[in-house]
Parts: structure tokens; sequence; C-alpha cells
């Protein structure tokens, strides 16, 4: 399995990321959590805030949104 989920902040986008986690005392095992997270359970080393984070693809796919429609809009001269 080579499909690792790399997870960014949903802010910057940045790799730097944590979020809180349960962990088996005694063995040290990760529990694995919900994918659910809540915000306030996630933090970015970048933004250094509680930013809440998101899959690397899903981030870059909406930056792409963001630039199509920016560009979209300039081209229909709605942009000065
Ligand atoms: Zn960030």
């Amino acid at each position: 399995m080579n499909d690792k989920i790399i997870w960014v902040c949903a802010e910057c986008g940045s790799e730097n990321v944590h979020v809180k986690q349960w962990v088996e005392l005694n063995y040290k095992d990760i529990i694995y959590w919900e994918l659910d997270l809540d915000k306030s359970d996630t933090y970015c080393n970048t933004c250094e805030e509680h930013t809440g984070i998101v899959e690397k693809s899903e981030y870059e796919a909406e930056e792409q949104k963001a630039a199509d429609a920016l560009l979209k809009m300039k081209n229909e001269g709605k942009l000065p």
C-alpha cells in the first residue's frame, strides 16, 4: 500500500500539523481516531493556531479551484 494520506493545515497547507490523540498508555499504541476531528484537537505549527486539518489532495484541489475561479473572473473582466 503506497497511498499514505498526508494531512495538512486547512489554512496554510503546511504539513507541520499535530492532532490530539488517544494513546494506549501501557502499550504506547495509537488508538485510531475518528477522522471527524474537532478543530480544537488540531494544531498547526506554522499558523500557531488550531486551524483544522485536511487531506493534502483535498487542500490542493481547493487551491486549484480557487485559482481557476480567479482566472475565470479575470478573463470575464470582473477583476481590475
Ligand atoms: Zn497552518
